[in-house]
């Protein structure tokens, strides 16, 4: 089967790349097909669980703020950012039906707050473009032959037999389902890989689009899970071992210590991580703390830094700084203060230290935590609180991996890629967009409109070049 541009992957690059190359074809006077092949039974898949099912679509920070937040490929971004900005992203998924909201950080969601709505909006679009999308299609190996791009893939339908229903009832549930698979072979002149990274490969995204760039010679940097969790020292007991240095799988189950973490929450503390004993970035915000580990916002924002020094074997620790705003000297005479009340207080009278001394620290951090912060500080007095809690230490022993990473960092960067076309500098007519690319950024919107812009690009650049 022949078309004229290829798009490998239905996510957000993809879909994007193709709405880009088809709005393109529709102006040239020769026209020219595209069509989308996807692994999975529905595009967007990964779309659906983004921003915990609400979808942060986008971030609508203008671009000196927003480059900001990307930690890798800044400069072949640029060129694709500019080419379909966020508020271009908004405008047009308003224009297939789709309200946006903005909330606190610039951050934009689905006015209904949910996610399948973006993938409706993207599908309308490009279904009206004219792309023709192939679900259940997984490309397995690229051959590139004279001037044509050749793909050996798998079609994979399901079909679903579902009893009639009973007049007045509602459709019932399928009873059975037949899955038949067949080779189908793809030909076209421009191909995009818009295949995705590593991260949640039950998506889809499982690493296709670099074994598919190796195949032509093409390398991408190192690669790297990131905004992932980071698990402290004794928080897991490790049943099942990973081969990548540092990586603890979150399957692993909570040790006791973990335990007393698992579900607490520490608002508007610092968070400073240290590599190798030197300080390598501070932040400021919000920590979860779950079974899998260290992350929230906080956690999150130095995963970047703290995976890759795992990996190498560096040694990775964190400081939690629990009284940001407040001076050492005046916490400790607050601290002491809160002590004689409670000590006064005619309901301590006969009570243990030890359970005043949990009441003292239950006023100054989450009850919920006060358990696991004595753990990790065991000696801890009135005279030494104000410091333990300016420093609350953990020594880092992992992260979670792929798994559960929300990205990917690292993949084909600007050596192999032009940033003006995103072409290869190796391949003519190929075409990379979307986390495959060496660009990763922050949580709030960041990726996914790296993902549109890129993939944009890509398929304006493609169509603009038939
Ligand atoms: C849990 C989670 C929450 C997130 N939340 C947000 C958020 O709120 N905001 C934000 O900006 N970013 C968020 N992200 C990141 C964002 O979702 C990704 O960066 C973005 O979706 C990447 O888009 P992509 O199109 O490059 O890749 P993907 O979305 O991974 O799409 C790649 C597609 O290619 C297909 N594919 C792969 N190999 C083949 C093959 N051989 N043949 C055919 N098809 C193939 C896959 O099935 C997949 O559909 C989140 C990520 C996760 C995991």
């Amino acid at each position: 089967m022949k078309s004229d541009i290829i798009i490998i992957g239905g996510g957000a690059a993809g879909m994007l790349a193709a709405l880009g190359a088809a709005k393109r074809l529709e102006e040239s006077p020769v026209g020219g097909t595209v069509t989308v092949l996807e692994k999975q039974q529905n595009i967007g898949r990964k779309i659906m669980i983004t921003g915990k099912g609400r979808c942060n679509f986008t971030n609508v920070k203008g671009w000196e703020e927003f480059s900001a937040h990307v930690r890798a490929g800044v400069q072949l971004l640029d060129p694709a950012w500019h080419s379909l900005t966020p508020e271009d992203v908004i405008a047009l998924l308003k224009s297939n039906g789709m309200q946006s909201v903005v909330e606190r950080g610039d951050r934009a969601f689905p006015a209904s707050h949910l996610s399948g709505d973006v993938v409706d909006a993207l599908r309308r679009a490009v279904t009206l473009a004219g792309v023709k999308i192939v679900s259940g299609c997984k490309v397995e190996a690229i051959e590139n032959v004279g001037r044509f791009f050749r793909l050996a893939c798998t079609q994979t339908t399901v079909k679903e037999f579902r009893p009639r229903p009973e007049p007045g009832r509602k459709s019932p549930a399928p009873v059975r389902t037949e899955t038949t698979t067949e080779q189908v072979n793809y030909a076209c002149s421009r191909l995009i890989i818009a295949t995705g990274g590593l991260s949640y490969p039950w998506t889809g995204s499982d690493g296709d689009g670099y074994r598919f760039a190796a195949g032509f010679g093409i390398d991408h940097t190192d690669l790297s899970p990131s905004l992932t969790a980071l698990v402290p020292v004794g928080y897991k007991d490790i049943i099942k071992e990973s081969e990548l240095r540092g990586h603890i799988e979150r399957l692993n189950p909570l040790s006791d210590k973990g335990a007393l973490f698992n579900g607490g929450k520490l608002d508007n503390v610092k968070l400073s991580l240290y590599i190798d004993g030197s300080l390598s970035r501070e932040e400021f915000g919000d920590i979860e703390f779950t079974d899998g580990g260290l992350e929230g916002p906080l956690g999150f924002a130095v995963s970047r830094e703290a995976v890759k020094a795992l990996i190498r074997g560096g040694k990775v620790s964190v400081s939690i700084d629990l009284k940001p705003a407040v001076e050492l000297e005046k916490l400790d005479e607050d601290i002491h203060g809160r002590w004689r009340e409670i000590i006064h207080d005619p309901r301590s009278k006969g009570a243990p230290f030890k359970k005043l001394f949990r009441i003292l620290l239950g006023k100054l951090m989450p009850w919920e935590l006060t358990l696991a912060f004595l753990s990790d500080n065991p000696s801890v007095s009135v005279d030494s609180m104000a410091s333990a809690l300016k420093g609350w230490k953990m020594d880092i022993e992992g992260f979670v991996g792929y798994e559960r990473a929300v990205v990917t960092a690292g993949g084909i960067g600007q050596s192999e890629v032009i940033p003006k076309t995103l072409e290869s500098r190796r391949v003519d007519g190929l075409y990379f967009a979307g986390e495959v690319l060496d660009i990763d950024a922050d949580t709030g919107g960041y990726n996914l409109q790296c993902a549109f812009s890129t993939g944009w690009l890509a398929g304006q650049s493609a169509a603009a070049s038939l």
